[in-house]
């Protein structure tokens, strides 16, 4: 198959905000023939809204660009850097898929070293970008992966992100039979109600404090910690375990970001 000119247009019927980077259309071999998609996280400098832009097209020492189809801005610009396959997931596989040739390249903003948070936004773009990639090519959210599951024992990137919510957020992204998409206005409802909620730390008590500890139960996957509604060390110690594993940074206190990955996680888990 030969370039997918067909990226800028798909991006924009997902709603979002697409720049057209110069020669994209011819930028990356014609040897290409993506199925899937893989996500990954810059790891370049803390300011501007895509200051990976130059290397993403143009690549560096020793790696020719271009190094992703698609880079994302921090604030959700979607740049089409290139039409055809990437120089991005290297060696490993997902899937079924192996080599640049099978797979998208989505390149995000973020220094990668969990000081970053992910906000619900950003979760959103993303999901959108890989839907809009693999719509034309199969469909198939469980194609999409993050590249540490490409390349476990090499990769870190996109730090803190569960692939398993990933692909959940994308098969709601995607147009097709089923299932159901989740409601448009999902993520405003999460943080709505992550706003609504009071903040906690060690020593608050009261029905919120129960929520928070059956929530991380379920996060866990087992009851570590005893639904008393007493704020106690236990509960501290698992909130900052919880706020390390998404990229938030473990203060122990539990304010709207926390509570919006918990109410995320939660939903995702169906419990
Ligand atoms: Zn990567």
């Amino acid at each position: 198959m030969p370039r997918d000119t067909g990226i800028a247009d798909r991006l924009r019927a997902k709603g979002l905000n697409v720049v057209e980077v110069n020669g994209w259309r011819t930028r990356g071999s014609d040897t290409f023939n993506p199925r899937g998609s893989v996500d990954h996280h810059t790891a370049g400098p803390r300011k501007g809204n895509a200051p990976s832009l130059g290397i993403c097209v143009n690549g560096r020492t020793g790696l020719p660009g271009p190094l992703c189809n698609v880079l994302v801005g921090r604030d959700g610009t979607c740049y089409v850097v290139a039409a055809g396959r990437a120089n991005h997931a290297g060696t490993g596989g997902w899937g079924g898929l192996t080599g640049n040739a099978s797979v998208f390249g989505v390149e995000r903003e973020n220094v990668g070293d969990g000081s970053e948070p992910w906000t619900l936004q950003q979760y959103d773009v993303a999901a959108r970008v890989h839907a809009a990639l693999v719509s034309a090519h199969g469909g198939r959210a469980d194609l999409v992966c993050e590249h540490k599951e490409w390349a476990p024992r090499r990769k870190v990137d996109a730090y803190g992100v569960d692939g398993n919510v990933m692909r959940q957020l994308v098969r709601d992204r995607l147009t097709g039979p089923s299932p159901a998409p989740t409601p448009a206005n999902a993520l405003q409802a999460i943080h709505a109600a992550a706003k609504g909620r009071p903040t906690l730390k060690e020593g608050s008590s009261g029905p919120w404090v129960k929520d928070l500890q059956a929530g991380l139960n379920a996060v866990v996957g087992r009851p570590v910690v005893p639904v008393t509604g007493r704020f106690d060390g236990t509960t501290a110690r698992w909130v900052r375990q919880f706020q390390k594993d998404r990229t938030i940074p473990p203060t122990g206190v539990v304010g709207t970001t926390t509570w919006e990955q918990l109410i995320a996680a939660r939903l995702v888990l169906g419990k």
